[in-house]
């Protein structure tokens, strides 16, 4: 497959280069960078959200589609091709594409990683191998204390819910069966709950300066945080449940000292994603973690992409600073590398 996308890149015109992305998740976020660094941007979106994209003045072309699904489609492809668009992917991708092989458009990053982020037995494998402290996956029988149940894929937690025991567990799944949102246990990770502090590290690996670069730390704002708003009698007499479909972000500045174990740990995961899809991270990525009583990290879930959590970046974190003493956020962070890689005549160790 790469080679493949290498073939098509070879016929780009390096001096024409734009940016594109679909208009959803962190596109503001992709095409201002893109902008900043100079580029020409193209925005693929849905009329419904046209009217973000022209507000903020990010995209130099919008391109309408009434479903991302289109970007499959081979005129859109070729077209896309024509203008020398490299596609910045993220949530929504594999969100609402899937098939991502499929398009012949270059990517930045390793798309066979996010593929590998879709599937949680590979994230499992991935995150193991690097050696990073996982909540346990369970069985229905091993259930013990509290439980999240979670699908695959990029969902923004939609539809998780917390269970205490098996008896829990298999009343709820079978009122998801019953209503078709899930057809066998195959479809659903049962995880030890960490109960602690939920912190999403958001790094960059950058193949032109070989290094990692810490850019932005975030928590999600969901749901579940207006909980605590709720006196606990109201609670169990109303029988509120817990929801987890995200909302926003909040920044974050993780204590100093804690910051050992997450720049170890994306050291880690950067290594062994060069044995499992060579030539492994490009760009943005993203641990996801809970800091328990001990302030031990458990990571819980890998995004090989850029994550909507670093629009609070925007336009530096305390950490991207430190490191550039400029503006610097993901989107630009991607659209610089991009510009460098161009300089060298290096795009083809940057996209896939
Ligand atoms: P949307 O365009 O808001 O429907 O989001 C597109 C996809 O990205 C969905 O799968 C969302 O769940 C996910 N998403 C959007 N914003 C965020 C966020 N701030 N954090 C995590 N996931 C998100
Ligand atoms: P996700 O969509 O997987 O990033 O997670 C959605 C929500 O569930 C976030 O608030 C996470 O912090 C929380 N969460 C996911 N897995 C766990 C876990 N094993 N322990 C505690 N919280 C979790």
């Amino acid at each position: 497959m790469r080679n493949r996308i290498l073939k098509v890149l070879k016929d780009y015109d390096l001096d024409e280069i734009k940016i594109g992305t679909l208009g959803s998740h962190s596109a503001l976020n992709i095409l201002k960078g893109a902008k900043d660094e100079g580029f020409e941007t193209v925005c693929i979106c849905r009329p419904k959200e046209r009217i973000i994209y022209e507000s903020f003045n990010v995209a130099d072309f919008i391109i309408e589609v009434s479903d991302f699904k289109e970007l499959l489609n081979e005129s859109l492809q070729e077209r896309l091709i024509e203008e020398n668009v490299i596609l910045i992917p993220h949530g929504s991708f594999n969100a609402y594409i899937g098939n991502l092989d499929r398009i012949r458009v270059p990517f930045f990053g390793n798309r066979e990683l996010m593929i590998w982020e879709t599937d949680r037995a590979k994230q499992r494998e991935w995150l193991e191998r690097a050696g990073l402290k996982m909540p346990r996956s369970l069985k229905p029988e091993e259930i013990k204390g509290i439980a999240i149940v979670k699908y695959h894929g990029a969902m923004g937690g939609k539809g998780y819910f917390l269970i205490t025991g098996k008896d829990d567990f298999y009343a709820k799944f079978e009122e998801l069966k019953r209503e078709g949102f899930v057809k066998s246990l195959e479809d659903v990770e049962i995880q030890e709950y960490i109960v602690g502090a939920n912190v999403y590290l958001s790094f960059f690996y950058s193949p032109m300066n070989e290094r990692i670069e810490l850019i932005a730390i975030d928590r999600r704002y969901e749901p579940v945080d207006g909980l605590g708003r709720i006196p606990a009698e109201i609670q169990i007499k109303s029988k509120v449940q817990p929801t987890y479909t995200v909302i926003g972000n909040f920044p974050i500045v993780l204590r100093e000292s804690l910051l050992v174990k997450a720049l170890e740990s994306a050291k880690a995961v950067v290594e062994v994603s060069k044995e499992i899809a060579y030539p492994g991270i490009v760009g943005p990525f993203c641990l996801e973690a809970v800091f328990d009583d001990n302030a031990e990290m458990h990571v819980f879930e890998i995004s090989a992409r850029i994550v909507a959590g670093t629009n609070v970046g925007i336009p530096n974190s305390p950490y991207s600073y430190i490191l550039w003493g400029e503006n610097m956020y993901m989107g630009r962070r991607i659209a610089r590398e991009i510009k460098v890689a161009i300089e060298k005549d290096a795009l083809g160790e940057i996209v896939y």
